[in-house]
């Protein structure tokens, strides 16, 4: 049995507790939670700052480890895909040396699990070690190479099938961009799929892709066209990209939108309406080295969506922490509560991930792994606030 006092214990599934005491067993499970009152002194771990539990990082793309610090910043999506097309492949060693690092860069920082992104099986090794819970997407696209969609698809069972899971882990093949999957693709994968799985899809990134589906041009046709794909079959015109997604997607499965920096609230209000497990991840510090704009938040807090947290790859971040998403959010948001931002980067992402069984909140029975934030009043983070983990 451990006990650890804060200042401030946030369990996200109670109200915030003054002087709290987390009591847990050996194996980080959570027995109780208790005001300080009833504990000897002598018997309890005394933190000063607050205890929350284990983040949840919704959207990472562990493979591209390797290219960070690679893609310059500010340039808008095009470009960037060319920078990342262009650079990606190296040699192995030093893909999976990158990606060790990079997974413990999420494990100091207080990461407990990962919807993570592979086209490829790279990171799968690392994966079967067992340190984070990971949702791996396996991402398809065909580019609208319809007559293709099959034999592509394919290729990405294959690597789908080399993904042995360890236990508690998920996995589950995804569209990667609604201007990147025919809907032969589309189709395919949802065919394929279990019921009931998360999806993930980057959405409604760039103003190319709006464009491309508003008017059925855009900076995305010649960009494709140049590098040999074919943007004819793009059917939806005259809506935003997301109707596109909505047409194709099945409204069992639990939705997870990445990005969603130009979503307006008509379009989060329609996405719920079709799909009542619909969950919209930002990644607000990539968005920000990419496009270097934000979501507007005030709109999805208004259609009452389910926000979480993703740090995107390290080729579109300075680094893998939530905490720093969370810091960059209050900073351009400063009327936003904490405990708002908090339940983002916990629960929301837990349920979004289908991993809230266990993680998310610090609740009896389950081992949502326990992080200090130093110097934290629990109110305003600030750029000296730490996270630490304690389990
Ligand atoms: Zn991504």
């Amino acid at each position: 049995m451990h006990k650890f006092l804060a200042d401030i214990v946030f369990p996200v599934a109670q109200s915030p507790i003054k002087n709290g005491v987390v009591i847990t067993d050996d194996k980080g499970k959570i027995v109780d939670i208790t005001p300080f009152e009833l504990h000897d002194e002598g018997t309890v771990l005394k933190f000063s700052g607050a205890i929350v539990p284990g983040f949840i990082n919704t959207h990472c793309h562990l493979e591209l480890s390797h290219l960070k610090g690679k893609a310059k910043t500010g340039t808008g999506l095009i470009d960037f895909i060319k920078q990342v097309v262009t650079q990606r492949a190296t040699n192995g060693e030093e893909i999976d040396n990158a990606i060790i690092i990079a997974e413990n860069e999420m494990l100091q920082n207080g990461i407990v699990a990962v919807g993570d992104i592979s086209n490829q099986t790279d990171t799968f090794l690392q994966k079967s070690k067992g340190n984070l819970r990971y949702h791996t997407f396996v991402e398809c696209f065909d580019f609208m190479r319809t007559e293709e969609a099959k034999a592509i698809f394919d290729k990405y069972v294959e690597v789908y099938e080399k993904l042995i899971l360890p236990t508690g882990h998920k996995k589950s093949l995804v569209p990667h961009a609604n201007y990147s999957v025919s809907e032969t693709l589309f189709a395919l994968i949802n065919n394929r799929n279990e019921t009931n799985s998360t999806i993930s899809i980057h959405n409604q990134e760039t103003p190319a892709e709006e464009d491309l589906f508003l008017k059925g041009e855009s900076e995305f046709t010649s960009f494709f066209g140049n590098i040999g794909f074919k943007m004819d079959d793009i059917k939806t015109v005259g809506l935003p990209a997301i109707y596109y997604a909505l047409k194709n997607l099945k409204p069992t499965d639990t939705i997870l939108f990445v990005h969603n920096t130009l979503t307006q609230a008509k379009e989060i209000i329609a996405a719920q309406n079709l799909f009542p497990k619909t969950y919209w991840a930002t990644c607000p510090n990539a968005n920000l080295y990419i496009e270097n704009r934000l979501p507007d938040y005030k709109q999805f807090i208004e259609s009452n969506a389910a926000l979480c947290i993703g740090t995107d790859s390290l080729t579109s971040n300075w680094q893998l922490s939530i905490l720093e998403e969370m810091k960059t959010i209050q900073q351009y948001q400063s009327s936003m509560p904490f405990e708002i931002i908090l339940k983002w980067a916990t629960i929301n992402g837990a349920k979004a991930l289908q991993f809230d069984d266990t993680l998310g909140s610090i609740e009896k029975g389950k081992t949502p792994g326990l992080v200090l934030l130093e110097n934290f009043d629990g109110e305003k983070l600030t750029k000296n606030t730490k996270a630490k983990r304690l389990i």
